[in-house]
């Protein structure tokens, strides 16, 4: 490995490690680890540019402890995805251990039982996480991390080993087979983990970002976009069942007389009982102010206005409970059922509009019921006094 090339290996696992902490600053916890053993690495392969400046035994223990410390922290990366903290003193040991044999070997001047110790310690500290991350692999990204780190500590396995081969008592460590090996799979296989790495990264980064925008902040439920979706996802389901929009009533008043602080109390309120409502296969979604909507798959008209008076009542009791406000706050509510010709939910969504218009214009309070002239009538259940069929 020529002079020049001894350049590569610390420039390549900075530039990772600068990367890692750039998605550390974006709030990826985890590539904090990720950078930290990058950092460390990127110093240990940038010893030997010192050493050949000044020859000093000094420079090789910083070595070790560089890429020890370098491999505690990636065994952490590691971990943090499968299994934050586990065994940490145990890898902690480990590290320890590490340490002080190559000190020992480099105060004694015995170079192969230096690299073995470091790569024996090495081994385990990345071989720690995968007996960790066996029954845990969930994606696509955790398989080819797995996969990646296999490799690294494989190679620090069979580098260990083969120490006795590679590099004798007496032979300088600079321009060793050992040195050239270990350089030119460092390169492979840290190239490797750290793109597994960063990808596995990024993927998350994607994940947080898609539900971030399909996620209401304010009430945690669905937005518009969330909810086309994960109907979507309901594929046949979606051609049966109820829709139900509501609106709470008179809520720029409740806003005007006791502050908007408190309004949005009001609509998590509101929110958390459609979420309830919603629990086995239902899908509840904030569409925009204090409008939310509620699909049912396979909930007939009759079972869907009970659910819409159910959250109706208990909505208007829980306010009048739980929150400073005096005044009575209720919601509207407009229902329909799925018809056969509908295009889409939105057909629906429309219908349930109307019902919903009609039981605001009908004095509020109430649930209405829309159906398309071709559906069969669900009668009214006789406790829901305020259902209304239009
Ligand atoms: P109606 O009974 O006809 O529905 O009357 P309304 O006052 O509820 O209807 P309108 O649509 O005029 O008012 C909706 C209000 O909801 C106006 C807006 O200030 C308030 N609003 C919208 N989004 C939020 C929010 O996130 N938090 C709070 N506190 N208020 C909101
Ligand atoms: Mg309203
Ligand atoms: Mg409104």
């Amino acid at each position: 490995m020529g002079e020049n090339f001894a350049f590569f290996l610390p420039v390549m696992m900075a530039s990772f490690s600068i990367a890692f902490l750039a998605l550390y600053s974006r709030g990826i916890r985890v590539a904090g680890w990720w950078s930290a053993a990058y950092f460390c690495v990127s110093a240990g392969f940038s010893v030997p540019l010192a050493y050949a400046a000044v020859a000093a035994p000094v420079w090789s223990l910083l070595a070790d402890l560089l890429f020890a410390t370098g491999f505690l922290f990636f065994s952490e990366a590691l971990l943090q995805r499968w299994r934050p903290y586990w065994l940490l003193s145990a890898r902690i040991a480990i590290w320890g251990l590490s340490c002080l044999l190559c000190t020992t070997a480099i105060a004694i001047d015995n170079l192969p039982l230096e690299l073995a110790a470091s790569d024996f310690g090495c081994f385990l500290l990345t071989a720690l996480p995968l007996v960790a991350a066996r029954a845990r692999l969930k994606s696509g990204a955790d398989r080819i991390l797995f996969g990646a780190a296999v490799l690294v500590a494989l190679d620090h396995l069979v580098r260990g080993s083969t120490v006795p081969i590679t590099i004798t008592q007496g032979t300088a460590f600079l321009g060793s087979e050992y040195a050239f090996l270990t350089q030119a799979l460092a390169c492979i296989f840290g190239l490797f983990l750290a793109l597994a790495a960063l990808a596995t990264q990024v993927f998350d980064l994607l994940a947080r970002y898609e539900r971030q925008a399909m996620i209401d902040p304010l009430s945690g439920l669905l937005n518009r976009r969330g909810f086309d979706e994960a109907v979507g996802q309901l594929r046949s389901k979606a051609r049966s069942g109820s829709l139900i929009v509501c609106d709470i009533d008179h809520f720029k008043a409740v806003n005007d007389e006791f502050g908007h602080a408190l309004g949005d109390r009001v609509i998590i309120a509101l929110a958390r009982r459609l979420e309830e409502a919603a629990l086995n296969h239902g899908i509840s979604a904030r569409f925009g102010g204090e409008e939310f909507v509620l699909f049912l798959p396979g909930a007939d008209a009759a079972r869907a206005a009970a659910i819409a008076d159910d959250v109706r009542e208990g909505f208007t009791r829980e306010i009048g409970s739980t929150l400073p406000i005096t005044r009575k706050v209720t919601a509207s509510f407009g229902l329909s059922t799925v018809q056969h010709a509908d295009t889409s939910i939105h057909d629906t969504i429309a219908r349930a509009d109307k019902a919903l218009y009609e039981a605001k214009s009908r004095g509020r309070n109430r649930v209405c019921v829309r159906r398309a002239l071709s559906s069969p009538e669900a009668p009214p259940r006789p406790s829901a006094p305020a259902i209304i069929h239009a």
